[in-house]
């Protein structure tokens, strides 16, 4: 089947008026990896589950079948099909509906693996629902422990095991998979670009880029805190308003991560008690902040939080910042980057990333690479998130020359 019948078959599901809201353990997840089963027993695909719940269609090499031998030196790709709220289209189902593709266009030209090749659907990408990033890839490789995962709920209270459960899979059995570990020898994810890097590239953009690594990030929560009055009656000078500190630490933080090139963003803030008409007693904000490699990372959140004490004294206020979350930066294999530029050209661009991925997850245990397919506006995470057929149709040609070299030869 070619790329764009698989695409719009799969387009119908967790579809809402305002994007896709694919949520794991949920009804249209459950459609979208039945989607994916169904389409690999369609192949002649074997379809197996982890005990993490994630989805593995193998390519079987012949001889490995029919000796019943544990399969070795695997040549592994796929992505995710779950959502963030209001997602778009591409984010994770590129990647998958890409793989099967090009499995196809592999098998119609007579091409056989010499080794086993298998699609992968990795469970709970986005985090989306029960609040951490690639936990399905995350527990395979035992970089989240299996009590951490069972216990984690979603917004209405429901814990990971309890939904688990409900989706007919087994939460007492998660944890690490040292021997699927150890039977991959590469694995390549096909991803869509989040943000503009191929678009702007001169003279008329690459439609496929392939990545060079993943910036290292964190989140930083800051509370400033200040006293609460009436906004009518307190005079300025007599206020400790933490919202101005605040105001300025936003501010702050933009200049700081653009004089070296890094990003800063505070994307949740809360005003507490949050009247209209009074001086908040707190502000509480989260800020997010990525960089090329950790030492720009570090002076970027120092600067922030030198800036942020300073301007909190000015208006007596007290700030305190502390770190939430830390992912290290990530190295893609260079020798496997190497072979997969020889095999598609020396024109398709090398690129870093600020967003994460399973590949990032899985890079810390076998060699990993990515590849990018073009978005010309660059928006992600959100139902304008778009990839022109033709940039796909060439990402899946691309990826079948990456299984062809890696898997077929
Ligand atoms: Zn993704």
């Amino acid at each position: 089947m070619i790329f764009a019948d698989l695409w719009e078959d799969l387009k119908p599901y967790g579809r809402t008026d305002s994007g896709f809201r694919r949520y794991t353990w949920t009804r249209s997840d459950e459609q979208c990896r039945k989607w994916f089963i169904d389409q690999a027993e369609l192949r002649g695909l074997a379809v197996e589950t982890d005990r993490n719940g994630n989805l593995w269609a193998w390519w079987d090499v012949a001889q490995d079948v029919t000796q019943g031998a544990p399969r070795r030196n695997a040549v592994v790709t796929g992505s995710h099909l779950d959502s963030v709220p209001d997602g778009g289209a591409f984010d994770g189902p590129l990647g998958v509906v890409s793989a099967l593709a090009a499995i196809d266009l592999l098998r119609d030209r007579g091409v056989t693996p010499q080794r086993p090749v298998a699609v992968t659907v990795f469970v709970e990408e986005e985090g989306a629902r029960f609040g951490l990033a690639c936990l399905g890839s995350r527990l395979l490789a035992g970089v989240v422990g299996p009590d951490r995962a069972r216990e984690l709920t979603d917004d209405a209270g429901v814990s990971y095991a309890d939904a688990m459960a409900g989706a007919g899979l087994d939460p007492a059995g998660i944890g690490p998979d040292e021997d699927l570990l150890g039977s991959i020898d590469a694995f390549v994810e096909l991803h869509i670009e989040q943000g503009r890097a191929l678009a702007v590239i001169e003279p008329e953009g690459c439609a496929i880029g392939l990545a060079e690594g993943i910036w290292p990030h964190g989140r930083w929560r800051l509370d400033f805190t200040g006293m609460a009055d009436h906004a009518g009656t307190a005079r300025f000078a007599d206020r400790k308003d933490p919202m101005l500190p605040f105001a300025a630490t936003v501010l702050a933080a933009r200049k700081a991560a653009e004089q070296r090139g890094a990003l800063a963003t505070f994307g949740k803030v809360i005003a507490e008690p949050g009247g209209v008409n009074g001086v908040s007693a707190a502000v509480h904000a989260w800020l997010d902040a990525r960089a090329a490699d950790e030492e720009t990372l570090s002076e970027t959140v120092s600067t922030v939080r030198s800036d942020g004490m300073r301007f909190s004294a000015e208006h007596g206020v007290t700030l305190s910042m502390r770190q939430e979350s830390a992912t290290p930066v990530v190295s893609f294999d260079p020798r496997l980057r190497e072979r997969i530029s020889a095999v598609l050209g020396a024109e398709v661009p090398v690129l870093p990333t600020g967003a994460g991925h399973d590949a990032g997850v899985l890079a810390a245990r076998v060699p990993t690479a990515m590849l990018f397919v073009r978005n010309p506006t660059g928006v992600s995470h959100s139902p304008a998130e778009h990839a022109d057929l033709a940039d796909c149709e060439a990402g899946v040609r691309a990826l079948a020359a990456v299984i062809e070299e890696l898997a077929c030869r």
